[in-house]
């Protein structure tokens, strides 16, 4: 089912939680609603699910508009971070109770019912603990468990708000990778939010970066971090430094030293760049700055250098070096960006 949500709006009290928001998610796509605390993402989820209605824009399935629809309207099946499962019914009662409290004219045969829990079940990895009560199941467990029982209603389309949230690490990446598989078996649109960018990273066919009740960007994996759109986008997404920079005839000054990078647009902006997207050099025309810590990470080193500014706070940028490279704490360093990008001042 494809999802087309068009200029939404939607206020509480005047307060706007979201702000012109369009975005269209292609059928069988696997979208994830990434962004800070505060920036519209469960607002965005419970408009598409029904649970709430926007204060301006549409929303359509397909091609009705469903703007105004109700949840089971809709047919939306959701996995929230604490949905609790009933604890009073086994796993199999709790992935068939959307099914059984349908009305008559449109439930299911008890036979059939059982049928699809027991498919449900499978797909799920869950065989054989059918008749365990949600105390008698790990986190990951009962997240797979709300996730059958989200399926078993043959929604439309799948809404996940940080459904693995609560769990540890581990788990939730051994449970990411696992609805990975899950989706592309099943093949469902599936809308996810999370604050999490490695899981949306990972995850996703496209993520959506929010702030702030807008959309700053959409796109896959690569185009949010390799082509961030944004300075928001660039700093929210992995790791970055900025530094205040003029650009005259195609060259790039740091406070008024040309530091060795060309760029197309003049005028004042802030160069970003990531701190593996630097090298080391001996040129007078580049960055250089004082080591002030330097810590391991993995396979390279992190220097934490500060650029002098004149009389001011200094500039803190973050680099990274190889594991050999002389950055002695105090050192003075010379680097450049390999890649970088300016965002004009606006
Ligand atoms: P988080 O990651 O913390 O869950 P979020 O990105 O999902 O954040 P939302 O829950 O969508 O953000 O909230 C967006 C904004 O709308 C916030 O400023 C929030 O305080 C406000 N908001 C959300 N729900 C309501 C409500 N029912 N009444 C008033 N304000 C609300």
């Amino acid at each position: 089912m494809e999802v087309t949500i068009n200029n939404i709006r939607k206020e509480f009290e005047r307060f706007p939680a979201l702000n012109d928001v369009s975005l269209k998610i292609a059928s069988g796509e696997l979208i994830a609603l990434l962004g800070p605390s505060g920036s519209g993402k469960t607002t965005l989820l419970r408009l598409i699910a029904g649970l709430d209605f926007p204060t301006g824009g549409q929303i359509f399935f397909g091609d009705e508009d469903a703007s105004h629809h109700s949840v089971q309207e809709r047919n939306v099946g959701f996995v929230f971070q604490h949905y609790a499962l009933f604890r009073h019914m086994t796993v199999a009662e709790n992935i068939g109770f959307g099914l059984k409290v349908r009305p008559s004219s449109s439930r299911p045969p008890k036979s059939e019912i059982r049928r699809r829990v027991s498919d449900l079940l499978d797909m799920v990895q869950l065989g054989g603990l059918e008749k365990r009560y949600p105390n008698q199941l790990s986190g990951g467990q009962r997240q797979r468990v709300a996730l059958a029982r989200a399926m078993a209603i043959e929604p439309r389309i799948l809404l996940l708000d940080e459904p693995f949230g609560a769990l540890d690490a581990k788990v939730r990446k051994e449970l990411r990778r696992w609805l990975r598989e899950f989706h592309d078996r099943t093949g469902h649109t599936t809308v996810f939010v999370t604050h999490d960018q490695e899981e949306a990273l990972e995850l996703a066919d496209r993520v959506v970066v929010m702030s702030q009740g807008k959309i700053e960007q959409v796109g896959s994996a690569d185009d949010v971090y390799d082509r961030p759109g944004s300075p928001f986008v660039f700093s929210f997404i992995g790791e970055s430094s900025h530094l205040p920079v003029e650009v005259k005839e195609k060259t790039v000054f740091f406070q008024g030293q040309p530091i060795g990078i060309s760029e197309a647009a003049a005028g004042g902006g802030e160069l970003f760049f990531r701190p593996e997207d630097i090298s080391l050099v001996e040129a007078q025309d580049a960055l250089f700055g004082k080591v002030t810590a330097c810590r391991r990470l993995a396979g390279t080193r992190i220097a934490e250098i500060d650029i002098a500014n004149d009389g001011h706070a200094p500039y803190h940028v973050e680099v990274e070096v190889p594991l050999h490279a002389p950055v002695a704490l105090g050192s003075e360093v010379r680097f450049r960006p390999t890649r970088w990008k300016v965002f004009e001042n606006a």
